[in-house]
């Protein structure tokens, strides 16, 4: 069914004159994963009796003439890190798995709840990479996801099934997590639009933590006004979250039709340099010209700590996963792999069948840096450098109203290419970090597709913290001129 193309607030408003039903947009979009996820695996788990009850009361409210919510029928998908309480979460891994069943949380995550109550109707669970570590879906402990526009190669990640959902239309909007890109790369990679919102502007109760200093939850939409709609719903305080800090919402929606004249944008030289593809320089290029026709202007600016936004997260992220992770021992949670009356011996034994390959690596650095005799040499002192990085940003933002630069310096790479490289891995993170690290909120909007390749490139633009709204406007700006907008995957 065509709707599921069209744009989330567009979808409401259809559900809302009664033009289309969710239960008809909810079976629309069950019978598209039905007919097409097999071949990209970006659910892990569907819920279609759920999602049908969700539709059906919605529908039964419309009957009743009550107000309808501003999602109202409009499916969508949520990475499997985000709890849900009448669904399986499994985090990508199979340590929460007891005797082959899936582990089920007893309460929802407060951006689900959010979601459910504006309306939006749950159809599954998206594929991601195990604990949200990695950039390419390839360490779900499941199957990867593939990337719609050529299945051979990755969606990116880790919220890869969220993308590839919303990339061929299963579902017209999706939840992720970014911690380090999780988002703003995967969007990029499969031609979404992808927000990681400021640090504390969306609760993260109910999200099963990798890096809590850096995790937030952020939309994945085909447009900027259905990102920008799924954000109102989920932002804003919760008492649940002492992270997540109380400061007013504004009107998202409204300022996808702000004007960018006037705006100064800086564009940092340390992420035009070499391992950029040259059909990815273009199209970032293309897209601050149009910004600049239409009255923006452009500054060159420097961000000089990014040379070491790689090495510092790896330091902070793994520190702190190794913290996080240490409540998995198979008593607390989910499956154990022995019976051994011996409580090390019994931990060992489910951690070391229960993880993989990658959260072991970033569990064994983790507890290395911070370990006696070498948390000054490595974990204190990239808790300086990411001060300085954050310093870098406050020392823009002073001249500049917002920040554009690639997204990842390449389009999606194949599939197995960097698997067994851990290092080229993670460069693939390397102008994503270091938004992630100062907190400030960041996006991911299409430019164009690759002149050579024919694959989706995203450019990223940067805001000073809670500045979402100017994020919206100056992305609305860059979706009205890109090249290839409106561009559907060919495998769809
Ligand atoms: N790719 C990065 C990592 O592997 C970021 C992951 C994320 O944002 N969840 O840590």
């Amino acid at each position: 069914m065509d709707v599921l193309w069209q744009s989330i607030p567009d979808i409401a408003k259809r559900v809302a004159e009664g033009d289309v039903s969710a239960t008809e947009l909810c079976e629309a979009s069950l019978a598209r994963i039905a007919a097409i996820d097999d071949g990209h695996g970006a659910f892990l788990s569907v819920a279609a009796d759920s999602a049908r009850a969700a539709a059906r009361a919605v529908d039964e409210r419309r009957a009743r003439g009550e107000t309808l919510g501003p999602l109202a029928g409009v499916p969508v998908a949520v990475k499997d890190v985000l709890c849900t309480a009448d669904q399986p979460t499994s985090a990508g891994s199979k340590i929460l798995m007891r005797d082959g069943r899936a582990w089920q949380p007893p309460y929802d995550a407060t951006s689900v709840a959010r979601l459910r109550q504006a309306g939006a109707v749950l159809v599954g669970k998206a594929n991601c990479d195990e604990f949200a570590m990695g950039s390419s879906n390839e360490n779900s402990a499941f199957f990867p996801a593939k990337n719609p526009w050529d299945r051979t190669r990755t969606p990116g990640g880790s919220s890869g099934g969220s993308a590839v959902a919303v990339a061929a239309a299963m579902t017209p909007g999706a939840l992720g997590t970014d911690t380090g890109g999780s988002v703003r790369q995967p969007a990029s990679f499969t031609g979404t639009v992808g927000v990681k919102p400021t640090y504390g502007r969306v609760s993260r109760y109910g999200v099963i933590a990798f890096a809590s200093s850096l995790d937030q939850v952020g939309p994945f939409a085909r447009d900027v006004r259905g990102a920008a709609a799924l954000l109102q719903a989920i932002a804003g305080p919760d008492p649940l979250d002492p992270t997540s800090l109380d400061r007013a919402v504004p009107d998202y929606l409204g300022a996808c039709e702000g004007s960018v004249r006037g705006l100064r944008i800086g564009v940092p030289e340390e992420y035009f340099t070499e391992g950029l593809e040259p059909e990815v320089d273009a199209q970032v290029r293309g897209a601050l010209a149009h910004l600049a026709s239409e009255g923006a202007s452009l500054h060159p600016i420097g961000l000089p700590h990014t040379k070491h936004a790689v090495a510092t997260y790896y330091v902070v992220a793994c520190a702190e996963c190794s913290s996080n992770l240490a409540r998995f021992d198979g008593i607390r949670f989910g499956g154990r792999a022995s019976v051994e009356r011996d409580l090390a011996a019994a931990t060992a034994a489910t951690r070391g069948a229960g993880f993989g390959a990658e959260v072991k690596r970033r569990i064994i650095l983790g507890t290395y840096v911070l370990s006696a005799g070498y948390y000054d040499a490595y974990y204190r002192r990239a808790q300086r450098v990411r001060a300085a990085i954050a310093r870098d940003f406050e020392a823009a933002f002073a001249v500049v109203d917002a920040i554009a630069t690639p997204v990842a310096p390449t389009v999606a790479f194949p599939l197995g290419s960097r698997a067994d490289d851990p290092l080229a891995m993670y460069l693939a993170d390397i102008y994503t970090l270091p938004a992630s690290l100062a907190g400030v909120p960041a996006l991911s909007v299409p430019c164009g597709l690759g002149q050579k390749s024919r694959l989706p490139i995203g450019l990223q633009l940067i805001a000073p913290h809670f500045e979402e709204a100017r994020l919206f406007t100056l992305a609305r700006a860059v979706e009205r001129t890109a090249p290839d907008a409106g561009a559907r995957p060919p495998a769809s």
